[in-house]
């Protein structure tokens, strides 16, 4: 780790800025996107690869994480990282090693509720080291993740953290499913099936931009959208997306979020909603590359 910081000081000393995109490795379009727009914004680009046991919830999803290092190295350098930073778990949390940080909150709910308060806990603690350890100007995370975009955005004004936080479009296969490291995971049935979170997204979305305010009837149709899947939802509710608290009208910008089991894995998924006006979408919610991607059936990209 003190590696790191010593490849970064020439960079530092010259006043250039550095970019960090955090990530758990098994790379994909999702993060060569945040990669990409790292580089088009940063002179040094670092990608950290650290597949982070504290985070994860069950044994059985860290042991069948999927990991790739050599082949991650080649495609973050492809994409314009200058580091990919990989230190071993045993580096990250040493002997003794005794300290959490904790965002109190938005973490109670959701993601948070469903895997339990140590997730959001070793979220927030190893994105606080590799800050402190990487020093960057901006640091890069992915709206797929969206309550852990929220976590991250306060744990940095929190601890008034000398660092700008980017959050980048989810990245989408052609058929709409968002992309994710677990997706490899899938065999062709679940792949299949997985498909029924973009549809319930999907359908709350044109409801939504054909003038739908009631969130019961936007969720209503978007469970409706996963039945012919097979698949249903663990959660599936309407936030706002600051506090992710529950949300009873469209009556202003909302997020969508979902999280459904396809088999054994685990995915999540969401959108941004927003309150037509007079048959319109409002300005929050039009050009939405999300909302506007679910419905043309385009995939999204981060490059700016
Ligand atoms: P992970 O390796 O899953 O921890 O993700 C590392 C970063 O990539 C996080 O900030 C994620 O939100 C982001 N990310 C994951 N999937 C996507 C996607 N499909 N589109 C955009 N960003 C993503």
């Amino acid at each position: 780790m003190g590696d790191l910081r010593a490849a970064l000081a020439p960079d530092r000393r010259a006043g250039r800025t550095i970019g960090l995109v955090p990530t758990m490795g098994a790379l994909h379009e999702g993060h060569l996107s945040l990669i990409r727009r790292a580089r088009s914004d940063c002179d040094a680009v670092v990608v950290s690869l650290c597949v982070n046991p504290s985070q994860f919830d069950e044994h059985a999803d860290l042991d069948r994480y999927p990991r790739r290092e050599r082949e991650d190295a080649d495609l973050a350098a492809a994409a314009g990282a200058d580091i990919m930073f990989a230190p071993p778990v045993q580096e990250v949390y040493p002997p003794g090693f005794a300290t959490s940080v904790e965002v109190l909150g938005v973490t109670d709910r959701l993601e948070g509720e469903a895997r339990g308060v140590a997730h959001f806990r070793g979220v927030s603690t190893v994105v606080t080291k590799l800050l402190c350890m990487a020093q960057p100007d901006v640091a890069y995370f992915g709206q797929k993740d969206a309550q852990q975009a929220v976590v991250i955005r306060r744990l940095v004004a929190d601890l008034n953290l000398p660092v700008r936080v980017e959050i980048c479009p989810t990245v989408r296969e052609p058929d709409g499913l968002a992309m994710s490291s677990r997706n490899a995971l899938l065999d062709p049935d679940g792949r299949e099936r997985a498909l029924a979170l973009a549809a319930a997204l999907r359908a709350a979305s044109e409801r939504a931009v054909a003038g739908e305010r009631s969130t019961e009837t936007l969720l209503g149709a978007a469970a409706d959208a996963m039945v012919p899947f097979g698949v249903e939802p663990e959660y599936l509710t309407i936030v706002d997306p600051d506090t992710f608290a529950a949300l009873e009208r469209l009556d202003r910008p909302a997020l969508l979020v979902l999280a459904a089991r396809v088999g054994a894995i685990r995915l999540i998924d969401n959108v941004s909603l927003a309150p037509t006006v007079g048959g319109a979408t409002s300005p929050a919610d039009a050009g939405s590359p999300l909302a506007s991607h679910l419905l043309m059936g385009e995939p999204t990209t981060c490059s700016a």
